[in-house]
């Protein structure tokens, strides 16, 4: 009877680490709306004087000298009011399993662009500004960009990541 409860136990132990194991798996694919990159950076706003104003976006393709984003593509960062930014990988996420296109920021612009399907996203919360496709009969939903979680480190300073 006592081993029977341990092994019971044990099985429990398993199913219970299992499940665990697949609701993370979900909740990151839920964010991720290309193929997972680590991501991690420190942008430095001497070298990226727009950062310093609200609503005017900065296109950053480095980090010393490694390249950033999915692919290499690199981010867009976005100051959005006092104390908080947005960054979002340049890569369109709407070509289906396609990820090799990378969206153009022209300074002055409202949106982050994609001259392949036409996209055009939010720099503020990422979201396309129509939500469907106009080039796709199915009507199917565009993607958001891919966002990046940011931190300001000091008055000069702001990290990029996706680590946990
Ligand atoms: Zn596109």
């Amino acid at each position: 009877m006592k081993l029977l409860s341990k092994i019971a136990f044990f099985f429990l132990f398993i199913i219970i680490t299992i499940s665990f194991i697949y609701c993370s798996k979900d909740e990151t694919m839920n964010q991720n709306t290309i193929p997972y990159t680590r991501m991690y950076a420190e942008i430095d706003f001497r070298v990226y004087n727009e950062l310093y104003s609200i609503n005017t976006p900065a296109t950053v393709n480095k980090y010393g000298v490694r390249l950033i984003g999915y692919n290499g593509h690199g981010i867009f960062i976005s100051k959005i009011n006092s104390d908080e930014y947005s960054a979002f990988d340049r890569t369109c996420p709407n070509h289906g399993d396609d990820f090799s296109n990378v969206l153009e920021y022209t300074k002055g612009d409202l949106f982050y662009h994609c001259k392949e399907c036409g996209a055009k996203y939010n720099y503020i919360n990422g979201y396309a500004t129509k939500s469907l496709n106009p080039q796709n009969t199915e009507n199917r939903i565009i993607p958001k960009l891919q966002e990046y979680n940011t931190r300001i480190i000091n008055d000069y300073t702001l990290r990029v990541t996706n680590i946990r």
